[in-house]
């Protein structure tokens, strides 16, 4: 198993193995912004349910408009006017439902209206301001398909149809376990030589809150085989899937992997990418693990490459991801990889199209380059990077 797997076999690897969740909740509308459709829907009722008005103005038959024509009928939104007699218009207003036989309305700023009559400038055609009946949606068409993630605009397409609540999925229960004995809590007191403030735990919360999962806060794990072997086991019973940070790598303080091994199965270790390689992959039990490294920039690249996919099809997103963006490299790299390089860049619209310069520290520990960076530049193994070469881009943005 030392074999560095390349990311898209890992992946591929874990997605085969990545089962939805079933637990769905029916909530209000509102409740589920963000989570992923459980069901396709699929609409009752046509939108709009009328042929109506596009404009304030006149509803008249198209073949009458010369001369004047007497206005017959008045008909604001949301009243439903009479069968127009032949040779008159009837007054309307936008989203009003054309009265039957007009098939034609002119905008009020096309027309001159004296008392009771109406005259038309200029030619109008059959069918001019008049959004057809079921243009939106039609009676029995699928609305929003399962497994999409609810987005503001989807929200307001199912109340259009009439929906007050959603099928969706329960969101995923994640616990996330930080292991390291030089650890300290952020507010805990003030760092001893030798101790850092536990980023990763804050790191990955808010990932997985952006996600719209719920964060199972498991807190700081000792460096030591039983207490590793303990908070996993507590981790797996209580969570869908477990995640860690740190303790996955070769040195003898780093327990995490061996007792995944003895609690259940470790399926991968290694990727071939930097930053982030000795990401491993497995089970405690039933339950999913996915052992994140410990430097911080490392976690930040691998979740959301590794993890993020594998939770979103746990949490029954079928979506596709956003996808990467091309840009110009304002920046070289020199010495080819071994493994795909993922290079935190800031990129900026220029007069040249988008241009990414490279945050000047690289290194895995160094988690400013993610917080100053919205790109991440993939650099694949074997590549060397001129100024001005087209590079493919992440956008953070459409991650997090
Ligand atoms: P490890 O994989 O456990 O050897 O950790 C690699 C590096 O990441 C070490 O420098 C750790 O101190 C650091 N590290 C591990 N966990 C965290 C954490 N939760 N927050 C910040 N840094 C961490
Ligand atoms: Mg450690």
């Amino acid at each position: 198993m030392s074999v560095l797997l390349p990311l898209e076999d890992a992946l591929a690897q874990m997605l085969a193995a990545a089962v939805a969740s079933s637990a769905v909740v029916q909530r209000p509308l509102l409740d589920a912004l963000g989570l992923a459709l459980a069901e396709d829907v699929v609409s009752l009722i046509a939108v709009p349910g009328d042929d109506n008005s596009a404009m304030d103005g006149y509803a008249l038959r198209a073949a009458e408009v010369s001369g004047a024509l007497p206005v017959s009928q008045r008909i604001p939104a949301g009243r439903v006017g009479t069968a127009l007699q032949p040779g008159t218009a009837a007054r309307i207003f936008t989203g009003a439902a054309i009265p039957p036989g007009a098939d034609a309305v002119v905008m009020q700023e096309n027309c001159e209206r004296d008392g009771d009559l109406v005259t038309v400038s200029g030619p109008v055609t059959k069918g001019q301001n008049i959004r057809p009946r079921g243009q939106d949606i039609g009676v029995g068409e699928t609305a929003l398909a399962a497994g999409r993630v609810l987005r503001a605009q989807d929200l307001g397409l199912l109340a259009s149809i009439g929906h007050a609540t959603v099928s969706v999925h329960q969101p995923l229960r994640v616990a996330v376990l930080s292991t390291g004995d030089e650890l300290r809590e952020p507010g805990s007191g003030e760092l001893q030589s030798g101790q850092l403030y536990n980023s990763n735990r804050y790191t990955l919360g808010g990932l997985l809150r952006a996600l719209n999962m719920e964060f199972i806060d498991c807190g700081i794990i000792a460096d030591d085989p039983e207490a590793t072997a303990r908070a996993l086991q507590k981790a797996a019973a209580s969570a869908d899937v477990v995640i860690t940070s740190g303790g996955v790598s070769v040195g003898e303080e780093d327990h995490v992997k061996n007792q995944v091994e003895r609690l259940g199965k470790l399926d991968l270790w290694k990727l071939a990418i930097k930053p982030g390689k000795p990401l491993a992959y497995g089970r405690i039990g039933d339950t999913p693990f996915i052992g994140l490294p410990g430097n911080p920039t490392s976690v930040f690249v691998t979740f959301n490459l590794v993890a993020r996919p594998f939770l979103r099809k746990m949490q029954g997103i079928t979506e596709p991801e956003a996808p990467a963006l091309q840009a110009t490299a304002a920046f070289t790299v020199n010495k080819p990889g071994w493994r795909q390089e993922y290079l935190r860049v800031s990129v900026q619209q220029s007069e040249q199209g988008l241009v990414a310069s490279k945050f000047s520290n690289q290194s895995s520990g160094v988690l400013s380059s993610v917080s100053h960076s919205n790109g991440l530049a993939v650099v694949p193994p074997g590549t060397v990077v001129a100024e001005g070469d087209s590079i493919q881009v992440l956008l953070l943005d459409l991650l997090t």
